[in-house]
């Protein structure tokens, strides 16, 4: 429409489509700060909200007491395996010593060095017992270290079991909220909507309409920022049966709009040729001729082939001449380019007519 406007009016349509995206934005700040001030309708739930705090709290203590005595039991394990190392090194060095001086005593004979045989016997074997000894207190560790192992295991799977059921029950639980916000969210934008909706069919050309399309901005944006993320998924299903949904009823208004479109057009085209350049408004006729097409049928016209009065498709009159002057003028000008005439011709009611052939000019 743009071309055929005044330049006033064109910058002050401008100007208020400006205000009705700032209408849009003040209302979409003032709806954002409402639903920010409103109380959280949800919680943020964890597991543990589905876990009976007075057996899930002894097993978690278990584990922990049997973790650190399990550490406990490794730390005297590594010194208990130190000692016992120790004491194996002790006997072996006895060991060759004994040795050594039995094969010494073998070769001289000495019988007087019968005493120092016991004696020695009796020391290598003291040293045997404490290497024993190392080793029953290595395997008294190892034993401690896996018994706290085991019995944390226990617990921990028993534990599991308990979390398992409460992630389980923490799904479903946050299946419903997700629901819950949704038909929250819903409430309060399905009116928002029903009313764009009612606006959009009824008052988008109103004198009113930067503020209609304001409202209808704020209602999409409401519908999209604030309604689809919080539609629940349900594994995708929701999301794609809304979207098949909306495409269907949007399509469908889209297919009925042009149904409808095409059985006017087809009316119009019916009408005697002064009726249908009287019943279109001027700045309609305007911009479809700005755009080379027939401001009746709205296709195609070669406007500037001089030889083309009228439109080869619906047989509308686009040029006549000025019954003044006869300066071959637009049918739809309201005056004449070349004399300044009125070119309008009288409401024909009677007679399928045409300006250039019937003289009922009110001059
Ligand atoms: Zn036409
Ligand atoms: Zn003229």
């Amino acid at each position: 429409m743009s071309k055929s406007l005044r330049l006033t009016e064109k910058w002050m349509q401008r100007g208020l489509w400006l205000v009705a995206f700032v209408f849009a934005g003040f209302l979409i700040g003032l709806g954002g700060t409402l639903v920010g001030d409103l109380p959280r309708v949800e919680r943020q739930l964890s597991v543990d909200d589905f876990l009976d705090a007075a057996t899930v709290e002894p097993l978690r203590n278990a584990i922990k007491n049997a973790d650190r005595a399990g550490l406990r039991a490794d730390a005297a394990l590594e010194q208990a395996q130190l000692k016992r190392n120790s004491a194996q090194a002790d006997t072996a060095s006895s060991r060759e010593t004994f040795d050594n001086w039995l094969a010494t005593r073998r070769a001289t004979q000495l019988s007087e060095q019968d005493p120092e045989l016991i004696a020695r016997t009796r020391a290598l074997d003291a040293l045997k017992a404490n290497e024993r000894a190392a080793g029953v207190a290595v395997e008294a560790q190892q034993q401690a270290a896996l018994n706290a192992r085991q019995s944390a295991a226990k617990e921990r799977e028993a534990l599991q079991q308990l979390e398992q059921s409460a992630q389980q029950q923490l799904y479903a639980e946050s299946r419903r909220t997700e629901l819950r916000v949704f038909l929250y969210r819903l409430a309060l934008t399905l009116p928002l909507l029903v009313i764009a909706g009612w606006l959009f069919v009824k008052k988008r050309k109103s004198t009113y309409w930067p503020f209609v399309w304001g409202f209808i901005i704020f209602a999409l944006f409401a519908f999209f920022v604030e309604l689809v993320p919080y539609l629940p998924s349900y594994g995708g299903y929701v999301r794609y049966i809304v979207g098949i949904v909306m495409t269907v009823l949007v399509g469908r208004q889209a297919i009925v709009a042009l149904n409808r479109y095409l059985e006017k057009q087809k009316l119009a085209e019916q009408l005697p040729d002064a009726q249908r350049r009287d019943e279109l408004s001027y700045d309609t006729a305007l911009t479809r001729l700005s755009k080379s097409v027939c401001p009746g049928c709205e296709r195609g016209v070669d406007l500037k082939n001089t030889a083309i009065d009228f439109c080869p498709h619906c047989g509308i009159g686009l040029f006549d001449h000025c019954l003044k002057c006869t300066a071959r003028k637009s049918a739809f000008a309201k005056f004449c380019h070349a004399c300044g005439a009125t070119g309008k011709a009288a409401p024909s009611t009677s007679r399928v007519t045409d300006i250039a052939d019937a003289p009922l000019m009110n001059s």
